[in-house]
């Protein structure tokens, strides 16, 4: 495994607009360390623990992402610092993280997860929810969280066409939004699409932000 090799295949490819998130869970801050050298500065984590065990050996220009479902009482811990929460998947931790913002203080960006896959295991709001929660009150008054956009995570599946329709239908959702009268803090254009199997097709249907773990740092165990 070349983790820096891996990191110019992608990342050379990219299409204008489009940023790699280095998914370094599990991973040991020195092979972190090699993609910061290869010149990623983007990484996301999925364990809030894990993320700050390893944060305080590696450089300050890290921009950290915060990727996997978020517990509520663990949102304090990464208020100070996070770049990216792109898992937001509830009006109450929304709340939180505003609630955490403010004691900080800072603005914390924030995406909110829809649930476009097949599993039901996978957290996350639908077309509906989601466009309730941001036209309601409750969002319009948050002053330390601003919505950047949506994430969602396709079905694990060889099926190229039904990934490639979940992410157009994500793609679609994002779309509808952006038409409505949102308030001043949500800012609708990342859309956080697109892992290691799928981050291709993510591309072309309009990713902003593409995950991708296990093709530069190799399988996880
Ligand atoms: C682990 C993970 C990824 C990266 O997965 P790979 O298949 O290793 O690229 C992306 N997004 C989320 C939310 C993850 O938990």
């Amino acid at each position: 495994m070349n983790i820096e090799n891996n990191i110019r295949k992608i990342t050379e490819n990219l299409p204008e607009g489009c940023r790699l998130v280095a998914v370094s869970k599990t991973q040991s801050p020195e092979k972190i360390q090699m993609a910061y050298a290869a010149g990623q500065r983007i990484f996301g984590e999925n364990k809030v623990q894990e993320l700050l065990q390893k944060r305080p050996a590696l450089p300050d220009e890290i921009e950290w992402h915060m990727i996997g479902h978020l517990q509520r009482n663990k949102v304090k811990h990464i208020a100070e610092f996070v770049n990216l929460i792109h898992s937001v998947d509830s009006g109450r931790l929304l709340e939180e993280i505003d609630r955490q913002g403010a004691r900080v203080p800072r603005v914390i960006p924030c995406l909110l997860q829809i649930h476009i896959a097949e599993e039901e295991t996978k957290f996350g709001f639908d077309a509906v929810e989601v466009r309730d929660l941001l036209l309601s009150e409750r969002v319009a008054e948050m002053k330390n969280v601003e919505v950047r956009g949506l994430m969602g995570m396709a079905t694990y599946t060889e099926d190229e066409e039904k990934i490639r329709m979940e992410f157009r239908n994500l793609r679609k959702i994002f779309e509808d939004l952006k038409t409505l009268a949102l308030p001043g803090n949500v800012r609708l254009t990342e859309l956080s699409m697109g892992m290691s199997n799928d981050y291709r097709i993510a591309i072309e249907e309009g990713s902003t932000l593409i995950r991708v773990g296990s093709a530069i740092f190799g399988e996880r165990n």
